[in-house]
């Protein structure tokens, strides 16, 4: 069996001390397959969950002709070819109780939105422009044959796939889902993420802080990122910088998960058994991101506990700086995250032009993610850097609603440049 290692070093351009961001999230998603396993739920249960198989109409949406709007339902071929056409009100047709006569020559029924059509109708006239005297009505002229109609299956024909499989079900689809009558659907199994941090330095939260130490912050922002992205969570807690706890810890994390992320512990000046490891538990990537922050990232996989050659889990090793998780999160956790549940396709996260309303400098080189505000000024998006930028200061992205993303080969950034930024909208 080809190694994982070989598989990435196999890449054109594969260069572990100097991957661009774009690539190392393709070389990723390549490596991903959707994990098995479907469960039934109900409709809204589905919300946000991923579709396993598609949802085939089982009727015509709408299911018969109807109006789209309140007026007078008539037939196309009676209007006067110029001027005004008068026609006789025979009835009406309300949503849900028909007009069961038939529309003859000369002849209209009054028409509410989402009526069945009479038959032989073909346009509809909105009450606004008909004038009514006594039982005549009178319509103007300039009317289109077909306007203001809907046909039977115009949405959703019956027997044609509704919603493909893979997508992730937002309300609309849910709407969809209920417009087909469908009360009950199938849907992929939620990934099974296991997570921990690792650093002596670190200090659990209930707990008085010790001399230089920290509270352990990233475990609660992995924790939040996961759940938003329908994950299950399994949270292990701090291991330390021990090799015989971390090695416990990889192994139950492979035999209980479909992922592990672990913060810290793979940058340069860290204690080196971590990544040897990692190494040795599985086939792991050292990779140096031509990024800012989130420069060290381990990506890989670690067997099952029982040493059978099953597919383990994946392991995500992200830097220990709580914004450097973040970013790195965003960039190629959550892509892998959606490949592993099954989203098909997974789209890049989408970047728009704004204009930056102050100075920034830039390494040359690598992608920044900055964070950034978003305004509005003489109805252009401008964008502004919140204050420090430090990996370190997670202030910066609570104060922030969009990422300034600064491609590699930009030196700076002149106040009233545009940059391209991307919404934590919708990515967070
Ligand atoms: P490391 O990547 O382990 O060298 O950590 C880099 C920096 O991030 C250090 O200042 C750590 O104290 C900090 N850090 C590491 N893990 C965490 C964590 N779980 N929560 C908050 N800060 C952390
Ligand atoms: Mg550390």
């Amino acid at each position: 069996m080809t190694s994982l290692l070989q598989i990435l070093s196999c890449a054109d351009d594969y260069d572990p001390n100097s991957l661009p961001v774009g690539r190392a999230t393709e070389l990723i998603l390549d490596l991903l397959h959707p994990v098995n396993g479907h469960e039934r739920v109900f409709v809204r249960q589905a919300l946000d969950r991923v579709l396993a198989e598609d949802v085939i109409s089982p009727i015509d949406v709408p299911s018969h002709d109807n109006s789209a709007m309140d007026g007078w339902a008539l037939r196309f071929r009676d209007l006067a070819a110029t001027g005004e056409t008068r026609l006789r009100n025979i009835g009406t047709a309300f949503a849900g109780r028909a007009f069961d006569g038939k529309v003859g020559a000369g002849e209209t029924v009054r028409i509410m939105t989402g009526a069945i059509l009479p038959q032989d109708v073909d346009c509809v006239v909105i009450q606004e422009v008909a004038r009514v005297a006594g039982d005549m009505v009178i319509i103007p002229p300039g009317q289109r044959s077909e306007q203001n109609t809907r046909r039977a299956g115009e949405d959703l024909k019956v027997g044609r796939p509704a919603i493909a499989a893979g997508k992730k079900l937002r309300p609309a689809e849910i709407g969809i889902i209920a417009s087909l009558g469908i009360a009950e659907l199938s849907v992929r199994r939620r990934v099974r993420v296991a997570l921990f941090s690792t650093g002596d330095e670190l200090c659990s939260i209930g707990t008085p802080l010790a001399p230089g130490a920290v509270y352990d912050s990233n475990r609660y922002t992995l924790w939040g990122m996961l759940t938003r992205l329908g994950c299950e969570v399994i949270d292990m807690g701090v291991v330390r910088d021990d090799p015989a706890a971390l090695e416990a810890a990889f192994r139950e994390a492979a035999g209980c998960a479909d992922a592990i992320i672990t913060s810290g512990g793979v940058s340069v000046g860290e204690a080196d058994f971590i990544k040897q490891l990692m190494a040795q538990l599985g086939e792991v990537a050292f990779w140096k991101i031509a990024m800012k922050p989130g420069r060290p990232m381990a990506f890989g996989r670690i067997g099952k506990p029982d040493g059978t050659d099953g597919p383990g889990a994946w392991l995500f090793g992200l830097p220990g700086n709580p914004v450097a998780v973040m970013v790195t999160f965003y960039q190629f956790v959550r892509p892998a995250i959606l490949k592993l549940a099954g989203v098909d396709p997974v789209m890049p996260f989408p970047t728009f032009p704004a204009r930056c309303v102050e100075a920034m400098k830039k390494g040359r080189g690598r992608t920044e993610f900055q964070r950034g505000i978003l305004f509005q000024e003489n109805g252009e998006w401008c964008v502004r850097p919140t204050g420090a930028q430090g990996s370190g200061v997670l202030r910066s992205m609570s104060e922030a609603d969009c990422f300034i993303v600064l491609e590699p080969d930009r030196e700076k950034v002149g106040a009233g440049d545009t940059v391209g930024v991307q919404l934590m909208n919708g990515l967070v």
